[in-house]
């Protein structure tokens, strides 16, 4: 955060009583990490939060400090239409356009409260009064620090706030290897765990509670991996029938996409999930190296994200879908195979 930002922000905050604070639709460990993080530090503050997220989240991030006074525009539509709307200050974090929330889109977009965007994909659009975007940082975790940092704040980090930055960094960084993890990363972590944050049991948390068909899911998962060679690509795909058979819930499918890149030679890894109800498949895209699943995901899926990590749609069928996805590729065979 820049001085003239700092400024801004402790300008707005002096007047605002009531902050709403929203993560992006189907919110995964940085998104609640970070909006939980931010709601704790602005009540030490004094000020009135609440999070408001676009939909429900996994079960493996509900035992983190306020995530059952979470709202969520599906289930409590009518109380978050309400806050939003007698909002003095949304903070929108971990996402960057308003499509990124699905149905609660319009909520935002008639909003007349003032906007603070704090998030670390690419592109962001033109929405907020204040805009805290930096694609180099590992997570919003880390910027909510950086933000509680940068406003002298930082005693004012307790357990609650560092195991929610915690989780987010964490899950974010894939366990702090991705190539966004900084020394200064590190060193963030070191501070939070020092103020309480507690490692090993974050990570059995959200790692190590996996029911024995989320372990079923993921084994037809890697059996429906298609490998295309030629163009050291990797693809999973799983029918809305596969979910069912398998009782999926919520979050069960997160991280399988990037079983496909520890393939050798895989730089491409995608999955596809049919979502029924939705009438679409989800599509999750990863990659190692310099070819940018962002610019792919924005360009043929209606998606975005970061250089190596993104997510799309298709609103085709599942046959359709990858058909049109297989033909994009030889137009990426020098990138993919360089
Ligand atoms: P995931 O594949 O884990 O859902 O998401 C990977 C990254 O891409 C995350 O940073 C996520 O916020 C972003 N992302 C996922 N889906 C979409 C999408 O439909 N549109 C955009 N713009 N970003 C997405
Ligand atoms: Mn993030």
């Amino acid at each position: 955060m820049n001085f003239e930002q700092v400024t801004a922000l402790k300008k707005l905050l002096s007047s605002s009583k009531r902050i709403a604070i929203v993560p992006h639709k189907n919110p995964d460990g940085d998104a609640i990490g970070s909006t939980l993080a931010l709601s704790h530090y602005l009540s030490k503050k004094g000020h009135e939060t609440q999070v408001l997220a676009p939909n429900d989240f996994p079960k493996f991030l509900k035992w983190m400090p306020g995530a059952t006074e979470i709202l969520n525009f599906e289930r409590h539509n009518t109380e978050v239409k309400k806050y939003i709307e007698n909002a003095d200050l949304i903070f929108t974090l971990d996402f960057n356009d308003f499509g990124r929330v699905g149905q609660m889109a319009e909520c935002l977009e008639n909003a007349s409260a003032q906007f603070i965007m704090v998030d670390h994909h690419q592109q962001p659009s033109d929405y907020a009064d204040i805009t805290y975007s930096d694609v180099t940082m590992s997570s919003t975790c880390e910027m909510v620090y950086t933000l509680i940092d940068a406003m002298g704040d930082r005693d004012l980090i307790d357990s609650d706030i560092a195991n929610c930055l915690y989780t987010g960094i964490m899950t974010d960084t894939g366990s702090f290897k991705f190539k966004a993890t900084t020394s200064k990363t590190h060193r963030i972590v070191a501070e939070l765990m020092d103020k309480g944050a507690d490692n090993t049991a974050i990570h059995e948390k959200v790692y190590d509670t996996n029911s024995p068909s989320r372990l079923h899911l993921l084994g037809c998962a890697l059996k429906n991996m298609v490998i295309l060679e030629e163009f050291n690509t990797a693809y999973i795909t799983l029918t809305q029938e596969e979910l069912d058979r398998y009782d999926y819930e919520k979050g069960d499918t997160e991280g399988f996409v990037n079983y496909g890149l520890t393939l050798n030679n895989i730089r491409f890894a995608v999955i596809f999930i049919e979502n029924k109800d939705e009438g679409i498949f989800k599509i999750s895209f990863r990659s190692v190296g310099d070819f940018s699943v962002n610019e792919f995901a924005r360009n043929h899926f209606e998606g975005g994200g970061h250089t190596n990590a993104a997510g799309g749609k298709s609103e085709k069928s599942l046959q359709e879908t990858i058909d049109y996805f297989i033909s994009l590729l030889p137009n990426y065979k020098k990138e993919l195979t360089a």
